[in-house]
């Protein structure tokens, strides 16, 4: 199989889980509706987002923008319905004095100029006053948010001169590594990370820096990703084992780290896992809640993606509140590790699924906070 084939193979797969129609425009089955959704255009510049507020129960709505070739339009709204939604849960989880937002942005085919494109975006944030704040997502950068300043002031993830900010993602990775570490000593039951087989689905941002933060702790990696010179990298750089991106959802592994795109975690996929612990940065790794039922019922245990992945927003929240500082960041990101013990102790008391535990759990703390 070659490269090109592969993309459009792992493409194709991911566009799949996401080009459903969403049941409702007003919320997704058995969750609150979003409170508000925008759907900003601009001809001159091919503009097209879609600004989701899910909640600002908590607080203003933060969430990333993602900048994506989507198959239609409602497949973007779905996107950004289900995304939202999950950072309404995560910022909760993260004690967060934050509602959950997202934004996609449509990439628009053939030519574009990108610095306009972002500047009008920016002005579709500032024209919710507030409601929503930006930052980086899956296919936006750095130089996107800063762009960005001149139209609006709801935007982080932003390198400062001498204060803290910037790129989100190995805050993200942080945050992972700790939750794999954590679930490794009370799920697997053993003493470090030396020798655990990880196997990490997706070498970008997160996945990359994870891999280091792994591989530092003498970890065994098993890599995938559509981009052979990641892969390649890692083979050089960690020793990693690398594996076609069709095969590492069924590597022979301890731990499972999907860090790629959504629904890694799906019917058909659930049924080959072979790893017991799964914990990754990818958003929306469950398909469908059953899927969550379905590992329960396997004996794998499931750490939800918006509780391990909240690194990122913990840094740029902070970056926005001007609280960055380096070791502070860190130390709180590190708390996750704390979150990831009491969610398994809860599902031990329980006798439930860490999904459901961790989704009732976010649930009841999306109440005001100021
Ligand atoms: P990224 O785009 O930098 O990395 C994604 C990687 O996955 C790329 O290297 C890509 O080639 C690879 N990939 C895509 N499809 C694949 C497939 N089918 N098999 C194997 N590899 C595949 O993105 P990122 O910033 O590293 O984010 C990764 C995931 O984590 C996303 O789901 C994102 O929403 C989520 N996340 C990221 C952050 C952050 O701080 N960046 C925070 C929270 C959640």
């Amino acid at each position: 199989m070659n490269a090109i084939s592969d993309l459009a193979r792992a493409i194709a797969a991911d566009a799949t889980s996401l080009s459903s129609i969403p049941s409702s425009l007003f919320g997704l089955p058995e969750q609150a509706p979003h409170e508000k959704v925008l759907l900003a255009a601009d001809a001159q510049t091919g503009l097209r987002a879609i600004l989701a507020v899910h909640s600002t129960a908590r607080g203003p709505a933060f969430g990333g923008c993602r900048f994506w070739s989507y198959d239609n339009e409602l497949a973007a709204l779905n996107d950004a319905l289900h995304l939202s939604q999950g950072m309404s849960l995560k910022n909760a989880l993260a004690d967060l004095p934050f509602g959950g937002g997202k934004a996609v942005i449509i990439k628009p085919q053939g030519d574009f100029d990108r610095p306009a494109l972002f500047a009008a975006f920016g002005r579709a944030v500032q024209s919710l006053n507030g409601a929503y704040i930006t930052a980086e997502g899956v296919g936006t950068t750095t130089a996107d948010m800063r762009g960005m300043q001149a139209e609006t002031s709801f935007v982080s993830g932003i390198p400062r001169d001498g204060a803290f900010g910037g790129d989100p993602s190995p805050k993200t990775a942080y945050g992972v590594f700790v939750s794999v570490d954590e679930g490794v000593k009370r799920v697997l039951g053993r003493a470090s990370l030396e020798g655990t087989r990880v196997a990490i689905q997706g070498l970008g941002a997160v996945g990359w820096h994870l891999a280091e933060y792994l591989h530092q702790a003498g970890a065994k990696l098993i890599v995938a990703d559509i981009d052979a010179a990641k892969v390649a990298r890692a083979q050089a750089q960690f020793g990693a084992q690398a594996v076609g991106i069709h095969e590492i959802i069924a590597a022979d592994a301890d731990v499972l780290a999907p860090c790629a795109l959504g629904a890694a975690l799906n019917a058909q996929s659930v049924p080959t896992i072979a790893a017991k612990l799964i914990a990754g940065a990818a958003n929306n790794q469950l398909a469908t809640a059953a899927d969550g039922d379905a590992l329960q019922a396997r004996g794998i245990a499931y750490l939800p993606d918006y509780l391990v992945n909240a690194g990122g927003i913990i840094s740029v929240a902070r970056e926005y509140r001007g609280e960055g500082e380096e070791a502070a960041v860190m130390a709180e990101v590190g708390r996750i590790r704390e979150r990831v013990a009491e969610l398994l102790e809860r599902v031990r008391v329980e006798n439930s699924t860490p999904a459901r535990v961790a989704d009732a759990w976010a649930r009841s703390k999306l109440v005001a906070v100021r």
